[in-house]
């Protein structure tokens, strides 16, 4: 099986030939229709499994297919209160600034020449450093989460429209003490009535809390094991 068999954008397949990717992981071939079907998805797969592309993949397809990001609705645009507040369309959370640096240059790789942008904000580095970073350019945002929520009430970021949340690593975000954050993103978002959201959980064990969390993030949702 290959990845011209999944349907993906033609200009995402030329992107994922110039990675060096032949065929699918098992996690990238199931989760490809799920996610390019609109459907939520909790995924138990380990690093390794290929489970950064298995969600980057169907997302930046979506991304391509539906054309230009949406206008940002009147009512938000009069309360902005700084010119240079990034809108990204995409929130990846990663419990750590090494894997969020992995995810974001694999995302810069899947969305070669697509005019998609992507950047990473973590902490520990210099909050200069990551506002410019957002500003030049944030369809894509992977971020951890404490950085995340400083920036958002700083006013560089706003999460009002994000369409696509992925939770990677969600155990590992449980386990370091990030859940009242990871709270905190997820009602900045989800305005009642605006751009649905679909959201993806990544974890490498599926114990009480992450199936508590899957009950409160996601909609109906598929649920997959690798
Ligand atoms: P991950 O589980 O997302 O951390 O990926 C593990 C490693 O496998 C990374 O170095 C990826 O670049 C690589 N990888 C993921 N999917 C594929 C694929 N379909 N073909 C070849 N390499 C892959």
């Amino acid at each position: 099986e290959s990845f011209e068999q999944s349907d993906l954008h033609p200009r995402l397949l030329k992107n994922v030939g110039l990675a060096g990717y032949s065929k699918p992981t098992p996690v990238q071939r199931n989760s490809i229709p799920i996610v390019v079907r609109e459907r939520d998805l909790m995924a138990c797969a380990q690093t390794g499994s290929g489970k950064t592309a298995a969600f980057l993949l169907p997302v930046i397809h979506r991304m391509l297919e539906m054309g230009a990001p949406p206008a940002i609705p009147e009512d938000i645009l009069q309360g902005i209160n700084r010119p240079d507040t990034a809108y990204p369309t995409v929130l990846v959370l990663a419990p750590t600034r090494e894997l969020a640096v992995q995810i974001h240059e694999e995302a810069g790789k899947f969305s070669y020449f697509s005019g998609i942008e992507s950047c990473v904000v973590y902490g520990g580095a210099q909050f200069r450093s990551q506002v410019s970073e957002v500003k030049r350019g944030c369809d894509l945002l992977v971020a951890t989460p404490g950085r995340l929520v400083d920036m958002v009430e700083r006013g560089s970021l706003s999460l009002e429209m994000v369409q696509f949340l992925i939770l990677d690593e969600a155990d590992r975000m449980l386990d370091m003490g990030f859940e009242p954050q990871i709270r905190n993103i997820v009602q900045r978002m989800g305005m009642p009535g605006r751009t649905e959201r679909q959201t993806l959980m990544f974890s490498a064990t599926f114990p009480k809390e992450i199936q508590s969390l899957a009950a409160d993030f996601l909609g109906d949702y598929a649920f997959l094991t690798v």
